[in-house]
């Protein structure tokens, strides 16, 4: 028997979840952090290396004034207090893709900490998700295990992502559930997009997340141990990740188990987390300063200069629309994903004087054929004032709300304005009484049963018959009058 209440002991119940997300952005620079080799993706491999990149023995590394901009960026974006002087420290470990046997990261001393970024909270609420740190470090090189004539045999490493400048940014365990780590990252993407800190492109690696989880008991205030989930590509993988790692654990510790201390790999293939190392202590780095690179200095006037440069950022664009243009707070939410959607939105709002409209053009139709088509916004084929010019077709009276959906159709494909369409497909809203008043009475001599219900007085059938009526009308008919001529004919 399906039953949708949950059993007094179902642990789901029992047990509260605690997330904390660690989040590693590339930084939008020219060059890598400490060289100048080109910083981009795609590249032919091993094509953007240098001694120190490859870390030859004797290269020296150079600190990269735009990757430190960009940081303070997303320090400032995020509200973070962002430390006028920081360590660059080394990680020591070994792999294949880290010819220097270390990172250099920061460590005891971060850029910047104690942010915090807005998600919802239901009823267009809001709340904090607190950051605790963002500090940068270096990326390093790629393995390549597939795709190459060689690949059944060996593996080879690409350095062209060696030293490409990142940040990490670490949440506080402040988030309960899949669907608030979801909701914060896209609040971070947002802030990350608008700052022009990252292009946040999850499918090249520009945006890498792994999720801290862990359970207790509800009501407890001390964290149970937590599982660190890596390998997570996308923002739907991070979701089911977390919520296949919440019913593990719920399901161990309320066995009687306990949860280990560990790094768990995300298959995605098989929906399900799987062991890969006890977890590491900071110890087993053997962190200490980096010894080549002074301490970074960021005064007074560095970090003016970049607060200054920053545009409006998503939190304060979304009061402001709901505030200027009157949309609901979760469409203003919705509309301040990116910056391309926001002015998109914005130019369409202004140019057709009408906000609600265009809010409800960008949420439904234009965000889904961006969607379909997989191309960004800004190569749109309906450019913000030719969707203003229909907006404006349908409050003038000109066409109709069914046809507007057409034209717009018709406007994405072919690239054409509306007017244009409107006038070669014919789609001019018909207002003429007479040709109305002969589709409403074919509509109602062809229903008969249907007209005896509506007598009978269930009048709430009225909109089937306004749809009948649109349909033979080909869409064009203006509703109200259809509306009244049948509700006419219907009495009479
Ligand atoms: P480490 O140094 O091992 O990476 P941190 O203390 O820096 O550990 O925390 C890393 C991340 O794990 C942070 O996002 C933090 O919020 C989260 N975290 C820490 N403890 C817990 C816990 N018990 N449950 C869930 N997340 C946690
Ligand atoms: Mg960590
Ligand atoms: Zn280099």
């Amino acid at each position: 028997m399906a039953t949708a209440t949950k059993a007094p002991g179902d642990v789901s119940t029992r047990y509260e979840a605690v997330i904390g997300l660690e989040v590693h952005a590339q930084l939008r620079t020219a060059t890598k952090i400490f060289c100048s080799c080109r910083n981009r993706f795609g590249d032919a491999p091993n094509t953007n290396v240098c001694p120190v990149c490859l870390g030859l023995p004797g290269a020296l590394p150079v600190l990269t004034r735009q990757a430190v901009s960009l940081a303070l960026r997303a320090s400032l974006a995020t509200q973070c207090t962002v430390h006028e002087t920081s360590i660059f420290a080394r990680k020591n470990y070994f792999y294949p893709d880290l010819p220097k046997g270390y990172q250099v990261s920061q460590y005891e001393r971060p850029l910047a900490t104690n942010g915090h970024l807005e998600i919802p909270a239901g009823a267009g609420a809001f709340r904090r998700v607190r950051i605790h740190r963002i500090h940068m470090e270096e990326d390093a090189g790629k393995l390549l295990h597939e795709g190459l004539p060689w690949s059944a045999e060996k593996s080879s490493i690409d350095f062209n992502r060696s030293g490409v400048p990142l940040i990490e940014i670490v949440s506080a365990p402040d988030l309960h559930s899949a669907e608030e780590a979801h909701d914060y990252l896209t609040a971070l993407k947002a802030v990350l997009l608008y700052g022009g800190v990252s292009d946040c492109n999850m499918e090249e690696g520009s945006l890498r997340c792994d999720a801290n989880v862990s359970v207790r008991p509800r009501g407890a205030e001390a964290l149970g141990t937590r599982a660190e989930i890596k390998n997570l590509n996308s923002f739907r993988n991070v979701a089911r990740a977390i919520d296949h790692e919440i019913a593990r654990q719920s399901a161990l510790v309320s066995a009687g188990g306990r949860v280990a201390q560990e790094t768990r790999l995300w298959n995605a293939d098989r929906g399900e987390t799987f062991s890969m190392r006890s977890k590491e202590d900071a110890h087993d780095y053997r962190y200490f300063p980096e010894p080549d690179l002074p301490p970074l200095v960021v005064d007074d006037e560095w970090l003016r200069e970049v607060r200054t440069s920053l545009p409006e950022l998503p939190a304060d664009k979304r009061k402001r629309f709901v505030a200027a243009y009157k949309v609901p707070e979760y469409d203003a939410g919705v509309l301040t994903l990116a910056p391309e959607v926001s002015d998109y939105f914005e130019a369409v709002a202004r140019e057709s004087g009408n906000a609600k409209a265009a809010s409800n053009w960008v949420m439904t139709e234009v965000l889904r054929k961006v969607k379909d088509d997989d191309r960004p916004l800004s190569a749109s084929p309906v450019p913000p004032a030719r969707l203003a010019e229909l907006i404006q077709l349908v409050d003038g009276g000109a066409i109709t709300g069914t046809s507007a959906k057409v034209v717009f159709e018709r406007m994405w494909t072919g690239g054409e304005d509306a007017r244009t369409i409107v006038e070669r497909e014919g789609l001019a809203q018909v207002s003429d009484e007479s040709a109305i008043a002969s589709a409403v009475a074919e509509v109602i001599a062809a229903s008969p049963e249907q007209v005896a219900t509506y007598r009978n007085g269930k009048t709430s059938t009225l909109g089937w018959f306004v749809g009948q009526v649109m349909r033979k009308t080909g869409g064009k008919a203006n509703p109200q009058l259809v509306k009244a001529l049948l509700e006419k004919a219907l009495e009479g």
